[in-house]
């Protein structure tokens, strides 16, 4: 069994940073990544608030960092089957799914992506936006710049094998299990938005009500559409509304805490859209505006001063009109508060964040029974500890954040997790359960 000191399970990020923090020491880490690249959802943003930094420039050199770091070890299409405790270290049962590209040859030509005729418009990096084939380098700044042949499209026509010029390709792979010795592990699985499944916003049916990821995605420097496009149509928006807490503080949807990155995250990208669209009108409706972070409040004043117009009162109800624009129902607050509607061609739902990955049945972790997040049991003193010693958790796995603190809480786990391995912390664990044996017997 190939032995670590280290598996971190989840390559964001977070699970980024702590994997740099502890191969930098010197300690050998396994990056598990389920998708066919790492960067999770920072490398597919177009800016970052508030310092409007473009999110790839400051994602892809860490992770070209994680790939070429000889401490380092990614694999990709890789999920834990199962954790288990195996005496003071963890037993990883490790499922990698099948590439059918034999990485080592591939050179990321793009030859075979060219050559498929398999069309596909999945929720992978350009969020159902734009078109992608059922084999191909999944993007431009993928790490690893490798090509992945996805099963569930391909027809097996053999274009691809044939346009290869290294014969990459390889339809003989099979997915399979591993098992790893690892001395600690990392969860850094992250956040998927919530689903769009709230009927009075169309149940995710209006093609021109997109998501918070569908407008990143739109506004960035590698956008599907080139520029700022309506999806239904093409047409470029006139008028443009956000609608916060969509998908948060709600208990109907079983998401009733904040999100607390949406609100920052729609100033953002109505700032830049009133600088890719000058003479476009943009309108937040919100119930608070919630801007607690460094710098976030005079970025949400230079929003307002830019001319985006906040309205505050809750959406009920969003309508499709024959032409694709939407009448989107406001309750509006305040003492004049009152029932009104406004028409808009495009509506940009801000989402919350919901657990991307739940640990039942893999890991004995415990989860927390408000938002399914992985539990903090020390949530003030000590972010990253989880109920099982040994092993912490980084980023958003343990509740919604932005980078700035994804990245804080990668490199505290990855602090906690070198002295668990350097045996501080693991020999207090287990001092303390020799002390309650010995009361107990
Ligand atoms: C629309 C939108 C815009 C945003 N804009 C900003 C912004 O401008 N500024 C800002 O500070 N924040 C922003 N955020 C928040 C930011 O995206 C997050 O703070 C950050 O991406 C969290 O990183 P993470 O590593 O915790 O999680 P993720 O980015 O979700 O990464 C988790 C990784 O784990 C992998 N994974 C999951 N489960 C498994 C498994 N079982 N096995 C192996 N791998 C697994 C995933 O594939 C993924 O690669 C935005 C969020 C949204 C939704
Ligand atoms: S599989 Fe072959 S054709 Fe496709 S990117 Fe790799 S080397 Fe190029
Ligand atoms: S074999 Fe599959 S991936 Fe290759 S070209 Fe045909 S459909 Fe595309």
């Amino acid at each position: 069994m190939e032995k670590f000191d280290a598996v971190i399970v989840g390559g964001g990020i977070a699970g980024m940073q702590a994997a740099l923090d502890l191969g930098d020491q010197g300690y050998k880490v396994l990056l598990l990544e389920k998708q066919a690249s790492i960067g999770g959802t920072m490398i597919q943003l177009s800016k970052v608030f508030p310092t409007l930094d473009c999110a790839s420039c400051i994602t892809t050199p860490k992770m070209s960092a994680v790939s070429s770091h000889e401490n380092i070890t990614l694999w990709t299409l890789a999920e834990p089957k199962k954790i288990e405790p195996n005496g003071d270290r963890f037993k990883v049962t490790v499922f990698q799914k099948a590439r059918y590209v034999n990485e080592k040859d591939c050179t990321g030509c793009g030859e075979c992506e060219q050559a498929c005729p398999v069309i596909i418009y999945d929720d992978g990096y350009d969020e159902s936006l734009g078109p992608t084939k059922a084999v191909g380098v999944p993007f431009a700044t993928a790490m690893p710049q490798k090509a992945v042949l996805h099963d569930d499209y391909c027809i097996f026509c053999g274009k691809c094998a044939r346009a290869c010029p290294t014969d990459a390709i390889d339809f003989t792979q099979r997915d399979k299990e591993i098992e790893v010795d690892a001395g600690t592990v990392i969860l850094a699985t992250g956040f998927l938005q919530t689903p769009t499944i709230k009927e009075e916003y169309g149940g995710g049916r209006f093609k021109n009500v997109i998501t918070g990821k569908q407008m990143d995605r739109i506004l960035a420097p590698t956008s599907p559409f080139g520029g700022v496009y309506r999806p239904g149509d093409g047409k470029i928006p006139d008028s443009i509304a956000f609608v916060q807490c969509a998908g948060s503080r709600d208990k109907s949807i079983g998401v009733p805490y904040c999100s607390a990155v949406c609100c920052m995250y729609a100033i953002k990208q109505a700032t830049l859209l009133s600088a890719a669209l000058p003479l476009a009108d943009i309108t937040i409706y919100y119930m608070d505006i919630r801007t607690f972070g460094k710098g976030h409040e005079e970025f949400y004043e230079q929003a307002k001063a830019m001319g985006v117009n906040f309205v505050r009162g809750k959406v009920a109800k969003i309508k499709e009109k024959e032409d694709g624009n939407l009448i989107v129902r406001v309750e509006t607050f305040g003492e004049d508060g009152r029932i009104e509607e406004f028409e808009h061609d495009l509506v940009v739902l801000s989402l919350g964040l919901v657990p991307q990955w739940y640990p039942k049945g893999i890991v004995n972790v415990d989860i927390d029974e408000t938002t399914k997040f992985i539990k903090l049991i020390k949530p003030m003193t000590d972010p990253t500890l989880t109920s099982m010693p040994g092993i912490f958790v980084a980023g958003t796995a343990g509740g919604p954040k932005d980078i700035v603190e994804s990245i804080i809480s990668g490199s505290a786990a990855a602090m906690k997790a070198a002295e668990w391995l350097n045996g501080k912390l693991r020999d207090a664990f287990f001092a303390k359960e020799l002390d309650v044996k010995q009361v107990t017997n």
